[in-house]
């Protein structure tokens, strides 16, 4: 991992420019710098293709992190009734105007409501009734004065009988009652369309008595390996081999995206394994494959993706991350087939990463129907220098930590592409733009925060 002939010259190398300038085998496109898209472009076109899925009836559990597909109106009011916020006495605030430890009002008390019981009597002048937190009020009561403002505790304690109390305290009207429909009214909009769906949500659709919601539907995203150097996880590593670790990031990626991965293995670097392995790419609502995009050896993969389906391979004015195939699949054979989108990721594993950050991630967050904005970003200021030898966009792998009031970012060690440690020890991005040589020690930088999603607002 030291020397860079072990890096691919088109992927953070850093023998890169040298190498793009000088190679005789250029393609005549995406290679010299102005033929590079900016991420910015390549973003949009890829989001063109991709729009909020159809809806899916789930139990309410299950939709932790899907957008409603329907407004939540409330069947009833919350609470139904009125009823009591504190243990005390249900009674008129008529009866104790004036009252006082030293002019107390006394009641005969006429019975008991518990939490869950309906009172069985009207409360009049002259009485009060017990009452629990969270029972309904009892008609006639329009206050409830709680036990620590009574002779409750007296009497108790000297075995008086409860059939009278006397009460120390003036309240004003309504004290201690909670009205029905205090939280919604009846018919009341609660949750719009639209509306992620996070624990506060899920316990405010409970509390309507619903137990199943209509939510966008997760999208599938089938992903595919490619390369006759990948050896699968679980098994010994045999001459030459790398293990396929792409398949499993970009699988969790896609997870934590909020998508369902679905693994289709690893193609070979052959027409015949790579076309037979696509068939499985039916019924995806995007296909994300990793490597043979790279120029000198995407010609395999280009051609079969252009055999079926249509496939732009751009490169992207970016580090890492600079090549990428985006296009459409054809559907199954079926002429009511529908296209499937595919985004080749470059085969570096931190290249991977960044790649599906930038373009998969914003693209499966639309088919959620989740608002498309990027990750939260902060100003923060570099530890140690960032170097841009080619005119990319850097994405620099950062340590970032809250120190004195300023975000202090750290790269987390060698930044080649291949390196993929280093993008487990970052919890960020930190930005060098195109046109700047790079950034120093010291210097102030925006820095994509990885472990934010973008509902956090800075
Ligand atoms: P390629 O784009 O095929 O030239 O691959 C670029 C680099 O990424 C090579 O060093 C590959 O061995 C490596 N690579 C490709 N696919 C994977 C994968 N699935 N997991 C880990 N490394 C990979
Ligand atoms: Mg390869």
């Amino acid at each position: 991992m030291t020397s860079h002939h072990n890096q691919r010259h088109h992927d953070g190398g850093h023998s890169d420019a040298n190498r793009v300038t000088e190679n005789p085998h250029s393609h005549g496109h995406g290679h010299s710098s102005e033929d590079m898209l900016s991420v910015e472009e390549a973003l949009e076109r890829v989001m063109a293709s991709f729009h909020t899925l159809e809806p899916e009836e789930k139990p309410l559990l299950e939709c932790m992190g899907q957008v409603l597909a329907e407004d939540i109106s409330s069947p009833i009011a919350l609470p139904p009734l009125n009823n009591s916020g504190m243990d005390g006495y249900a009674l008129l605030h008529s009866d104790i105007s004036g009252a006082s430890k030293a002019n107390p009002k006394n009641l005969s008390v006429i019975g008991v409501v518990a939490a869950g019981q309906m009172p069985d009597k009207t409360v009049t002048t002259g009485t009060a009734m017990r009452i629990m937190t969270g029972a309904p009020v009892p008609d006639g009561a329009d206050t409830v004065v709680p036990f620590e403002e009574t002779d409750e505790v007296e009497r108790k304690r000297e075995g008086k009988p409860l059939d009278q109390v006397a009460i120390f305290a003036d309240m004003p009207p309504g004290c201690n009652v909670r009205p029905a429909g205090e939280d919604v009214s009846r018919g009341a909009l609660v949750l719009q369309k639209g509306t992620v769906v996070r624990a506060a949500e899920v316990g405010v659709i409970a509390s309507l008595g619903l137990d199943k919601v209509k939510v966008v539907r997760r999208p599938v995203v089938a992903i595919l390996a490619t390369g006759d150097e990948l050896e699968i996880t679980g098994t010994p590593l045999t001459g030459g081999k790398i293990y396929d670790s792409n398949s499993f990031s970009v699988a969790a990626s896609v997870i934590a995206s909020g998508g369902i991965p679905k693994i289709l293995g690893i193609a070979r670097d052959n027409l015949a394994d790579l076309n037979a392995r696509l068939e499985a790419t039916a019924g995806a609502d995007l296909v994300v494959t990793s490597a043979g995009v790279s120029k000198g050896d995407y010609d395999m993969v280009k051609d079969v993706l252009n055999q079926r389906g249509e496939m732009n391979f751009w490169s992207v004015r970016m580090r890492p991350a600079k090549p990428l195939a985006f296009g459409h699949l054809n559907g199954p054979a079926a002429t009511h087939g529908k296209d499937i989108p595919l985004l080749g990721l470059p085969g570096n594993p931190v290249s991977a990463m960044v790649a599906f950050e930038m373009f998969a991630r914003p693209a499966i967050r639309a088919m959620l129907g989740k608002a498309v904005r990027p990750r939260p970003v902060v100003e923060g200021v570099l530890t140690s220098a960032i170097r841009n030898e080619d005119g990319r966009r850097v994405y620099a792998r950062v340590e970032v930590e809250l120190k004195d009031g300023t975000y202090q970012a750290t790269p987390t060690g060698p930044q080649g592409s291949n390196i993929l440690t280093s993008m487990s020890k970052a919890n960020g991005l930190a930005i060098c733009p195109e046109d700047l040589p790079g950034k120093n020690a010291g210097d102030r930088v925006q820095i994509i925060m990885l472990d934010w999603n973008e509902e956090v607002q800075v």
